[in-house]
């Protein structure tokens, strides 16, 4: 295959990390060929928002997108091909392989790679032989979801983390019976104990059914689930939402020989480049490191997506940028009341030993190195809609 003289950066996966290292890097670099492949149909988009869209205070999806394909390309001259998957990379070529829609399968050049290939839910052994358990995670999954709606009476939610307690808000909205099973003794164990309570104090006002502490949860039906049991007892639900968490897409990187690091998310320096010479990475997809511990931290969220990426965009366009360190930020809002953790509360604190973060200096100038540290942002939180459960 003939090569281009310079082919350009390639990111697979155009939402948070992607999107925001494409445009940087098209800011620091008008003349760079830019080429985005996303798999789903949907790229630039909030999926903070997608609960807001299911209880049906976003009207629309298309108020969750930044910019679509065609105004990446007449806007910032990126190229942007959805149900695009790419299927696998040749460092050692600097190549990547992408199946279009119609299977067929095409190689395409880069000089730099970035990975911001995000996470997928952790789900529940079994799960997918039956045709009512949902996950959130895409544009097309929330989509799913708000269509459910207006079929079931009632709902368990298995997992309680930030996303139960807004998804257990829309249901609720549409009048739906909501049962939450939680392992441990709290829901949102990032926050301490003291905010949890607050937290589940509210969601029992609004009659949420709380069990926590559960042992294993059964999925029992034929090709629908009818039942959930759990050592609490068995309960009669209409669908099933599994939120236990998500947990990061490093195939693709894996394949290419670049390194994980102890969380099992792939490892970068400061500078987001990881172990494979070209290819960077960032966002759900890659461990941060916490500027409280200094240790090696997972934070899958919005605003450190964001943040990875754009220092992956100025780093694989020209300058040399560091980012300081990943704060896990959760927001979120119970009712009408925004919770908010920020830093490092008592349950994050982990005993484990100092380190410090990976650096590999370039040889090449700088035109200056800034220092950012992760911080969470408010525009992707859902506090400012503050209508209150029954408002509709
Ligand atoms: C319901 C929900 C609510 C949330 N609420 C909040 C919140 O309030 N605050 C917050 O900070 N964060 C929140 N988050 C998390 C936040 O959305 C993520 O942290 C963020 O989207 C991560 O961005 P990312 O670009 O790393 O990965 P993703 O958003 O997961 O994007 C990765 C993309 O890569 C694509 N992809 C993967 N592999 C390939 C491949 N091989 N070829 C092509 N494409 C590929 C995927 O299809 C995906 O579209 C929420 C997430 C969800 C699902």
């Amino acid at each position: 295959m003939e090569k281009n003289s310079d082919p350009g950066l390639v990111v697979v996966g155009g939402v948070a990390a992607g999107m925001s290292a494409a445009a940087k890097a098209r800011r620091m670099r008008p003349d760079l060929p830019i080429t985005v492949f996303e798999r789903t149909g949907y790229v630039s988009y909030g999926a903070c928002g997608l609960p807001y869209y299911v209880s049906g205070d976003v009207p629309s999806v298309d108020d969750l997108i930044h910019f679509t394909p065609e105004q990446f390309k007449r806007q910032r001259n990126i190229d942007v091909h959805v149900h695009h998957e790419v299927t696998a990379i040749d460092p050692s070529v600097q190549t990547v392989t992408v199946r279009k829609p119609s299977g067929e399968e095409r190689e395409v050049d880069y000089t730099a790679l970035m990975l911001a290939t995000g996470a997928s839910p952790r789900r529940l052994a079994g799960q997918e032989r039956f045709s009512n358990v949902y996950t959130i995670d895409t544009i097309e999954s929330g989509l799913a979801l708000q269509r459910l709606c207006a079929h079931i009476s009632s709902v368990a939610i298995i997992g309680g983390g930030f996303i139960s307690v807004e998804m257990a808000e829309a249901f609720r909205r549409h009048g739906i019976t909501v049962r939450i099973f939680q392992r441990s003794p709290h829901i949102m164990k990032s926050f301490d104990t003291d905010m949890s309570l607050l937290i589940e104090h509210e969601l029992s006002r609004h009659g949420v059914e709380l069990y926590k502490g559960v042992g294993e949860v059964e999925l029992e039906g034929i090709d629908r689930v009818t039942h959930v049991s759990t050592d609490m007892g068995r309960y009669d639900v209409d669908a099933v939402l599994v939120a236990i968490g998500v947990r990061p897409n490093v195939e693709l990187a894996l394949e290419a020989g670049v390194k994980l690091g102890i969380t099992g998310a792939i490892e970068t320096d400061d500078h987001m480049r990881t172990s494979v010479p070209t290819i960077y990475a960032g966002g759900d997809n890659t461990q941060g490191y916490s500027p409280v511990t200094g240790t090696p931290c997972y934070f899958p969220l919005g605003d450190t997506a964001n943040k990875m990426g754009k220092v992956a965009g100025e780093n694989i366009a020209a300058a040399t940028r560091r980012l300081a360190g990943a704060w896990e930020a959760p927001s979120s809002r119970c009712s009408a009341s925004p919770v908010r953790a920020q830093g490092s509360t008592n349950t994050m604190q982990r005993p484990s030993a100092l380190t410090s973060w990976p650096r590999r200096r370039t040889t090449t100038t700088a035109p200056h190195t800034a220092h950012t540290a992760t911080r969470s942002r408010p525009s992707c939180s859902p506090t400012r809609r503050g209508r209150s459960w029954e408002g509709r």
